[in-house]
């Protein structure tokens, strides 16, 4: 077997051990922007990061197709006004190299290239009682200290291998969405097999199957997908959206959603009450998903608001859009094969496609109902399911992560009394409002469990745990603290609190990743918080509007 990558990184020289102000580990969005913040305070930051460049997600997921499900102008840093009205983005969803071009300009305009180290694993991250430190460690010799440690690890981050027999036996090309090469991938003249029909794999299957001689679609479970109607910004309509940025930010931020919503000229002036399935006849509720189906993107499951709360909204969403799917996909069986029916529509995150489901129309693809046949074992030819062989020359797999809790685990993470995190979360993730972990002093976890986090737009949520963190350490300064950490109490109250968000709505229903359920023997825990980014943020601001409740400072 080949295993296509670049990935082996060059020896790196052994650092000198050091000890700075705070640790941040990765160089994703997060890690960059609270660098720019912890400079801002005076404070010395060293991060850490894997790759051989920042961008975090951006600089993985390199798979043909590759693109950002959030509109451009919302997906993007709001910290820096000129930096938002001078970035160009050309197209309504970006491309996943115009993003890292971005995370690139971010670094290099800001100045935190000098304070990143890369190609730099962090193996673990140890709590000294009596230095009131962390020591943080690397793959690569690094020994440092913080008195902050700050992970800014991404929630999909580290790749998760399918159990398939023979999967290493397969001696044609391999290639993992999420680790793709960094240089082009020619799938001509090649029979190409592709595991995986999540949001990656919706995104990579049209693209692959424009370039490939024949490709063979894997699927175990269909998902929902929508049709992003992609196309390149017009300038005049960014130019006054652009004028009213601020505005559009604030409602991005303080919405009841996700964070991705009010892309119109006009910015919203107030709160929209959300459209109710009871207020509705069918007539009606037809032509508003229509119309949120026709403007294209994920805004469509927010078009009737209780469809994730209402089984029966739900489930008119469901059927509206496996209509959809019937009418473009020609060959009936492939069609009804391509239709979710093993969860509510939004409780397994809603895909964003350009012409996926119309690229089963295609002569040279072909859908393998993985359900009626399952896949028994690979060799070094193909993929053997139940009921017949399948040649290949190349195989993508396309079979997600080990979300949310897989790369803060994947380090040993060490608190108070020698407690391992992977201890503490045994059950399933434990943090207060998912920025604070009790038993672990001073380290914080941008976007980490408990938090709107991968429920919302990343870069809303990313700034304002940054900010929230950056203000808690000025008022630890301001007050002579040394040590911040989350009350056992607050933090099971928070837990329970966010269960029972997700337990008034059908997300537990969907058997998804944001539940572990992807991953074999990972606790079942609904591990994002579900109310939406704007009621979160009133929630985090008011803990320190009282004075940190929840939290416990000392000097
Ligand atoms: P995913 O949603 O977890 O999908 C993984 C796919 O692999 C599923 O179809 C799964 O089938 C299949 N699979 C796993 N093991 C298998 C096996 N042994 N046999 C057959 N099929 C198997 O992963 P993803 O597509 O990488 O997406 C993860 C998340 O990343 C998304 O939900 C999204 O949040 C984010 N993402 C975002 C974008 C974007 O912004 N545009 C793009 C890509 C990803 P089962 O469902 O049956 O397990």
């Amino acid at each position: 077997m080949v295993i296509v990558n670049d990935l082996t990184e060059p020896d790196m020289p052994r650092s000198i051990e050091a000890s700075f102000d705070a640790v941040i580990v990765g160089a994703g969005f997060a890690g960059l922007y609270m660098l720019h913040r912890l400079r801002g305070l005076g404070l010395t930051a060293r991060v850490f990061e894997q790759a051989s460049d920042v961008g975090g997600t951006w600089y993985w997921n390199r798979y043909p197709g590759a693109r950002c499900d959030a509109e451009s102008l919302a997906y993007s840093f709001a910290f820096s006004e000129d930096l938002e009205q001078e970035w160009e983005w050309t197209e309504r969803y970006s491309p996943q190299a115009e993003i890292l071009q971005y995370a690139k300009h971010v670094a290099e305009r800001f100045d935190l290239l000098r304070d990143i180290r890369f190609g730099r694993r962090v193996d673990a991250a140890t709590w000294s009682e009596s230095k009131q430190r962390w020591t943080i460690t690397t793959e690569q010799g690094d020994k440092v200290t913080g008195q902050y440690c700050i992970m800014a690890t991404g929630c999909l981050s580290v790749p998760q291998l399918p159990a398939i027999e023979g999967l290493e036996s397969f001696a044609g090309k391999r290639y993992q969405a999420s680790q793709w090469p960094h240089q082009a991938v020619s799938f001509k003249g090649q029979r190409v097999g592709i595991i995986g029909t999540g949001s990656s794999g919706i995104q990579a299957i049209p693209v692959i199957a424009r370039d490939a001689d024949h490709l063979t679609v894997f699927q175990r479970t269909p998902n929902f997908s929508v049709p992003a109607k992609n196309s390149l910004l017009e300038q005049s309509w960014v130019r006054q959206f652009k004028a009213n940025y601020r505005a559009h930010r604030n409602n991005h931020r303080r919405g009841l959603g996700s964070g991705f919503g009010d892309l119109d000229i006009e910015p919203l002036t107030e709160v929209q009450e959300p459209i109710l399935m009871e207020s509705l006849s069918s007539e009606q509720a037809n032509a508003v998903l229509q119309s949120a189906w026709d403007r294209g993107g994920a805004f469509f499951m927010g078009a009737i608001g209780d469809a994730m709360m209402n089984e029966t909204a739900n489930s008119f969403v469901q059927k509206f859009v496996h209509d959809k799917i019937k009418q473009v996909v020609k060959d009936p069986q492939t069609a009804a094969a391509l239709c979710p029916d093993n969860h509510p529509i939004g409780t397994r995150r809603i895909c964003v496609d350009i012409d996926y489901f119309e690229t089963y129309n295609r002569a040279n693809v072909r859908l393998l109902n993985l359900r009626q046949s399952p896949i028994e074992q690979i060799t070094a030819t193909g993929i053997q399911t139940a009921a017949e062989f399948v040649e290949l020359d190349t195989l993508v797999l396309a079979t997600g992560f080990d979300a949310m809790t897989g790369a803060l685990l994947a380090m040993d993470i060490v608190g108070t009394g020698g407690v391992k995190l992977g201890d503490a979360w045994s059950e399933g993730p434990k943090a207060y409002l998912g920025l604070s972990v009790n038993g672990f002093p001073n380290l914080f976890t941008i976007t980490g469990p408990g938090s709107p986090s991968v429920l919302s737009n990343m870069l809303v949520s990313i700034e304002q745990h940054v900010d929230w963190i950056t203000d808690c350490i000025t008022y630890m300064q301001d007050k002579g603290f040394r040590i911040c950490t989350a009350d056992k109490m607050a933090q099971k109250q928070w837990v329970g609190h966010v269960n029972d968000v997700a337990n008034g709505t059908l997300f537990p229903k969907g058997g998804s990743w944001y539940l572990g359920a992807n991953v074999k023997g990972k606790p079942r825990v609904f591990m994002p918080y579900a109310a939406g980014v704007g009621p979160y943020r009133e929630i985090c601001d008011q803990v320190v509007e009282d004075g940190y409740t929840g939290f416990q400072f000392s000097a």
